[in-house]
C-alpha cells in the first residue's frame, strides 16, 4: 500500500518536473518573505554558540575545540560521501548529489533563518550540524535506479520505481531519527537542546527535499542531457545496485522501527504538556538572561569583536588548511590509489602466481585510467607486449601519434595478436583464474564489478552464463576490452586460435557501435577506399571517395571524371520520397475496398498524415499508392525524410498512421509493417517505376575531340554498344531498372565509404544509361543516366562512424543541413548519379575500343600484331591506358 503511494508519489514528481521545481523553489521564497510580514522578536542570545560574542564562558578553549572537531567532522563526512558517490564513475550521480546538498543546505538556512528567527551567526554552527546529518547514500540510490534506465522513458518508471523501494523506509527513518534527537530538546541543556533543534530541522529538511525537489530534478537532468549514451555506459555498473530487493528494509528491523518511534512519541507528548508553564518561566528566564548578557555585549564590545575575529580566525583555518588538503588529496591521488588499491586487492592473489598476470593488471589499470594521449598510448602498451620498450610514447606532437597510431593496426597487428594469443594458453588460463565463486564474488561486488576481473575470469563467467557475450561490453564498461574478450571466446569456440589474427580491432570507437551499427563485434573491417575526380557537377569540383576490392573501378571512374571535365555534369532531383508498404487483411473483399477508398479520399489522408508526421521532426508523408489482391491491401506509405536514408522513419510512422486507420476499420489485421510493396533490399519493378528514396537525372554532352582523344574511341561506337547492351542485352536478360553498364559497381563502392546501408545497393544502383549523337553534324556525344530510386541519407546508420564521416565531409555533405534539412542528402544522391556516369562512359568506351580491336584482329590482322594467347579483355587493357587489368563487368 505505502509503496504504491510512493510509487505514484515518485511518478509525478518525475513526470512533472518543472512543476515540481517550481513548487519547491516558490515555497521557500514563501518562507524567505514570511519575515517581511512578521517582524522578528528580538534575538535569544541563550540560544547563540557563537564564540566572542557575548559570554565569556563561550570563549573557553574547550568550547571552541569541540566545535572545531564537529565542523572537521562534517567536512570529512561530506567528503568521504561524495568519495563513494565518485567510484560509482558516474559524473550524474555526483552532480545530482551536489545539486541536492546545495539545495538541502538552502532551504535548511531559510529555515533556520526565517521560521526560528535566529541571527545569522547561529548558521556557522547549525550548517555544519546540518553536513554532518545529511545521507547522500540514498540519493545516490535514486539516482543509480533513474541511470539504470536504458532509454528516456523508462527514467520516469525507475524513478518511481525507486521511491516506491526507498521511500516508505526512508520516512520511517525519518520519523525515529527526529523523535530520536528531538529527545535532546528535552534535555534541558540550552546548548544541546539547539543542537538536537538544528538536527531535527536538517532530518526533515533532507527528507522534504528529497521527497520532492529531488526526483524531480533527476527526471529533469537526465531528460535534458539528452546523452543516450549515459543510460548504456553505466547499464552495467548500476545494475547491480538496481536490484529492489538489495534496498527493501529488513520487515523484522522496520517493525521495530515503528515500536521505537511509537514509544518515543509517548516520550515526547509526557514530557512536554505537563510542562508549559515550566516552559514559560523559561521563557521569561530567557527575556532576563538576553538583557544581561546585552549589556555585558555593550562594555566588552571591542574585546568582543577582536575575540570573534581571532576565534573565527582560528576555525577558519582549521577548516580551510582541511578543506584544502583534501581537495588536493582528490585531484591528485584519490583516483588512482583507489582503483590500484582495489585492483591489486583483488588481483592480489593470482598476481603473484606468474608474470602473465602484470599484463592483465596493466590492462585494467589502462582501461580505467586512459593515459594522457588517449588514442596512442593504451593501444602502444598493448600492442608492444610487456616486454616491449614504450619508445613511441615520447611522441610530441598528438597528430603524428594518432596519424602512425592508425598506420600500425594493421601493420604490427600480427605481432600484437601473437601476444594476445599467448595470453591465452591453457597454463595461463589455469594458473591465472580464481575460482568461479571468487569470480562472481568480485563481479557481483559493488566497487570492484567485471573491470577488475582479468579476461579468463570473466570468459570463466561468461561461459558460466553469468555474463552474456552480447553484453560484454557493458559489463566491462569498456568496448575495446569487451570486444578483445569475444575474440578470444570467438577463437577458443571456433578452435583456432588464429583465425581471428588478420582481422583488426584496436582503436576504434566502438561507442558509435554499439546499439545503432552492429552487435557481437570482433572487429572491423579495413576496406581500401580510393578517390575519383575532380568531378565537375553542377559548376563544382568534387572528388570523390569510393571503398572498394576490385581493382581498376576506382582508375576507371577517373577517367569518366577526366572526360567529362570539360563539358562537366548536370544533375537534377526529380523525386523525394522514402517508401514503406504493410500489408493488412480485412474479412472480405468488401471491406478491403471500403477501407482502400477511405484512405485515398484525401480528408483521411490529411488525418494519416497528421499521424505519421508526428512522429517525426523531418518525415513528412507525402502520398501513399495502394493495390489490392483480393482480401489484402498493400499501402505503400511515401515520405520525405530530409537527410536521413529514412527507412526507421518511415517505420514508426507508418506504425502510428496504420494504428489510426485501424480504429476506424478494427477488423484491419496488420500483416506486417513490411510487406515486400516498399520494396526494401530486393530487386522490384515498384522501385523502378514509382521511385524510391531520391530520383535523380544526369547528363553531360562530350565533345567528339575527347571521346577520341581520352576515350579512344568514337561516338557512333559508343552510342552503338549502348544501344546493343544497355538497351538490347537487358532487355533480352528481362531486366528491370538494369539498363546500364555497372552502376552497381560506383553505387556500392561510394555506399561503403559514406556509411550507407551497402545493402541497399540493390534498389539504388537501378539505372539507365542514354546515349546519342549530337550537335549538328552528330559528332559529339549525348549522355543520360537515370536513377529513380537511390536510397541514401547523411544522417544516421552508418554515417556516424568517424571514417564514413570523414568521406562524407570530403564531400561537404557531413550530418544534417540545418538551413535546409535534406539538401545534404539530395547532394550526395546528385554525386552517386554524376559518378555513375562517369563510370559508364568510361566503361561503354572500354567496350567500345575493345569492339574496336576486336574489329581490327577480324579485318585487318596485317596491321595490328598481337600475341597469340592475349585474350579480349587483355586487347581492352593494352588499347587503354586506364584498364589495367580490365574491369569483369563487361
Ligand atoms: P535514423 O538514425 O533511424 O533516424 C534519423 C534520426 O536523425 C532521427 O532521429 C531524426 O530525427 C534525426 N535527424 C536529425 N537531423 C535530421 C535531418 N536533417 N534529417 C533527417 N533526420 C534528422 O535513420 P533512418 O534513415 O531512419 O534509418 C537508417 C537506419 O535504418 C540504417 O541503420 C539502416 O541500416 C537501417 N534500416 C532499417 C530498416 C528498417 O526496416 N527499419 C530497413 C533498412 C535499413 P527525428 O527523430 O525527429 O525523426
Amino acid at each position: 500500500m505505502s509503496a504504491r503511494f510512493f510509487y505514484a508519489h515518485g511518478e509525478f514528481c518525475a513526470s512533472h518536473p518543472w512543476e515540481v521545481i517550481v513548487a519547491t523553489i516558490t515555497l521557500t521564497a514563501c518562507m524567505l518573505t514570511v519575515d517581511q510580514q512578521h517582524p522578528a522578536p528580538p534575538p535569544k542570545p541563550v540560544i547563540r554558540f557563537c564564540t566572542g560574542c557575548l559570554h565569556e564562558a563561550e570563549y573557553n578553549a574547550a568550547d571552541v575545540i569541540v566545535m572545531t572537531i564537529i565542523r572537521c567532522l562534517a567536512v570529512l563526512y561530506c567528503y568521504y560521501h561524495f568519495c563513494k558517490l565518485h567510484k560509482l564513475g558516474s559524473k550524474y550521480i555526483l552532480s545530482v548529489a551536489g545539486l541536492f546538498t546545495v539545495f538541502s543546505s538552502f532551504i535548511f538556512t531559510t529555515t533556520v533563518l526565517n521560521i526560528l528567527r535566529m541571527n545569522v551567526t547561529d548558521l556557522k554552527d547549525a550548517l555544519f550540524f546540518f553536513l554532518l546529518l545529511i545521507d547522500l547514500s540514498k540519493a545516490a540510490m535514486l539516482a543509480q535506479f533513474a541511470l539504470n534506465a536504458s532509454s528516456k522513458t523508462e527514467v520516469k518508471n525507475n524513478i518511481a520505481k525507486g521511491m516506491s523501494v526507498l521511500g516508505p523506509t526512508i520516512t520511517l527513518d525519518t520519523v525515529v531519527e527526529t523523535l530520536v534527537i528531538g529527545v535532546g530538546t528535552l534535555s534541558g541543556v540550552h546548548r544541546l537542546e539547539m543542537l538536537s533543534c538544528f538536527a531535527c530541522l536538517s532530518v526533515l529538511v533532507n527528507y522534504v527535499v528529497f521527497m520532492t525537489f529531488y526526483p524531480a530534478c533527476l527526471s529533469l537532468i537526465l531528460e535534458l542531457s539528452r546523452a543516450t549514451s549515459i543510460y548504456a555506459k553505466k547499464q552495467c555498473i548500476l545494475s547491480k545496485a538496481f536490484r529492489e530487493e538489495d534496498h527493501k528494509s529488513n520487515p523484522v528491523v522496520q517493525r521495530v522501527k515503528v515500536i521505537m518511534s511509537a514509544g518515543l512519541m509517548l516520550v515526547h507528548a509526557h514530557s512536554r504538556w505537563p510542562f508549559r508553564e515550566g516552559d514559560s518561566d523559561d521563557a521569561g528566564s530567557l527575556i532576563v538572561d538576553q538583557h544581561m548578557t546585552l549589556n555585558r555585549t555593550e562594555d566588552t564590545a571591542l574585546h568582543g569583536y577582536i575575540m570573534k575575529w581571532v576565534t573565527l580566525s582560528a576555525d577558519h583555518i582549521v577548516i580551510l588548511i582541511l578543506l584544502l588538503a583534501l581537495v588536493v588529496k582528490f585531484i591528485f591521488f584519490e583516483n588512482r590509489e583507489e582503483f590500484t588499491e582495489k585492483i591489486r586487492a583483488s588481483t592480489s592473489e593470482s598476481l603473484e602466481k606468474n608474470s602473465s598476470e602484470s599484463f592483465c593488471i596493466n590492462q585494467n589499470l589502462n582501461d580505467k585510467f586512459p593515459p594522457e594521449i588517449p588514442v596512442y598510448k593504451p593501444s602502444e602498451k598493448f600492442f608492444l607486449g610487456k616486454s616491449d620498450i614504450d619508445e613511441k610514447s615520447d611522441k610530441s606532437s598528438v597528430s603524428e601519434v594518432e596519424l602512425e597510431d592508425k598506420a600500425i593496426q594493421t601493420s604490427r597487428y600480427d605481432l600484437n595478436e601473437q601476444n594476445l594469443l599467448s595470453e591465452n594458453n591453457e597454463e595461463n588460463v589455469k594458473n591465472s583464474c580464481r575460482t568461479l565463486e571468487e569470480c562472481l564474488a568480485i563481479y557481483n561486488d559493488f566497487d570492484l564489478g567485471a573491470v577488475a576481473l582479468n579476461d579468463e575470469e570473466v570468459i570463466l563467467l561468461v561461459k558460466h552464463k553469468h555474463i552474456a557475450t552480447y553484453q560484454l561490453e557493458k559489463a566491462l564498461d569498456n568496448p575495446e576490452r569487451g570486444v578483445k574478450i569475444r575474440r578470444k571466446i570467438v577463437s577458443n569456440e571456433a578452435n583456432s586460435l588464429k583465425a581471428l589474427t588478420g582481422l583488426p580491432f584496436r582503436n576504434y570507437d566502438y561507442s558509435k557501435v554499439m546499439g545503432a551499427c552492429c552487435e557481437n563485434v570482433i572487429g572491423y573491417m579495413p576496406v581500401p577506399v580510393g578517390y575519383a575526380g575532380p568531378l565537375l557537377l553542377d559548376g563544382r569540383e568534387l572528388y570523390v571517395p569510393m571503398a572498394t576490392t576490385e581493382g581498376c573501378l576506382v582508375a576507371s571512374t577517373n577517367r569518366g571524371c577526366r572526360t567529362l571535365k570539360q563539358s562537366g555534369v548536370i544533375s537534377s532531383i526529380v523525386g523525394d520520397g522514402m517508401t514503406r508498404g504493410p500489408v493488412v487483411r480485412f474479412p472480405s473483399i468488401s471491406k478491403a475496398s471500403a477501407a482502400m477508398k477511405w484512405m485515398e479520399s484525401p480528408s483521411n489522408f490529411a488525418l494519416m498524415k497528421e499521424k505519421f508526421d508526428a512522429s517525426s521532426r523531418f518525415a513528412r508523408l507525402t502520398r501513399i499508392l495502394i493495390r489490392i489482391a483480393g482480401r489484402y491491401l498493400f499501402i505503400r506509405f511515401v515520405a520525405k525524410t530530409g537527410d536521413a536514408m529514412g527507412m526507421n522513419m518511415l517505420s514508426k510512422g507508418t506504425e502510428l498512421s496504420l494504428k489510426f486507420v485501424q480504429q476506424e476499420f478494427p477488423d484491419m489485421e496488420i500483416m506486417s509493417l513490411s510487406g515486400n510493396f516498399c520494396t526494401d533490399k530486393k530487386p522490384a519493378a515498384v522501385n523502378w517505376i514509382e521511385g524510391r528514396g531520391k530520383s535523380v537525372v544526369c547528363e553531360a554532352i562530350i565533345s567528339a575531340k575527347i571521346v577520341t582523344s581520352i576515350l579512344k574511341t568514337n561516338v557512333h561506337a559508343l552510342v552503338d554498344v549502348n544501344y546493343s547492351k544497355n538497351m538490347i542485352g537487358s532487355a533480352m536478360a528481362g531486366s528491370i531498372g538494369g539498363f546500364n553498364a555497372h552502376a552497381a559497381n560506383i553505387v556500392t563502392a561510394i555506399f561503403i565509404a559514406t556509411g550507407q546501408d551497402p545493402a541497399q545497393n540493390v534498389g539504388s544502383s537501378n539505372c539507365m544509361t542514354l546515349m546519342e549523337p549530337w550537335g549538328e553534324s552528330g559528332e559529339d556525344l549525348y549522355m543520360s543516366c537515370t536513377m529513380p530510386s537511390i536510397e541514401i541519407g547523411t544522417v544516421g546508420g552508418g554515417t556516424v562512424l568517424p571514417a564514413q564521416a570523414a568521406c562524407l565531409e570530403m564531400l561537404g555533405v557531413k550530418g544534417a543541413n540545418h538551413d535546409n534539412p535534406g539538401e545534404n542528402a539530395n547532394q550526395l544522391a546528385r554525386i552517386v548519379c554524376g559518378m555513375v556516369l562517369a563510370g559508364e562512359l568510361s566503361l561503354m568506351a572500354a567496350l567500345a575500343a575493345g569492339h574496336l580491336v576486336k574489329s581490327h584482329l577480324r579485318h585487318n590482322r596485317s596491321t595490328t600484331v598481337l600475341p597469340e594467347n592475349l585474350n579480349l579483355d587483355t586487347r581492352i587493357a593494352t588499347e587503354d591506358n586506364f584498364l589495367r587489368p580490365p574491369c569483369k563487368d563487361v
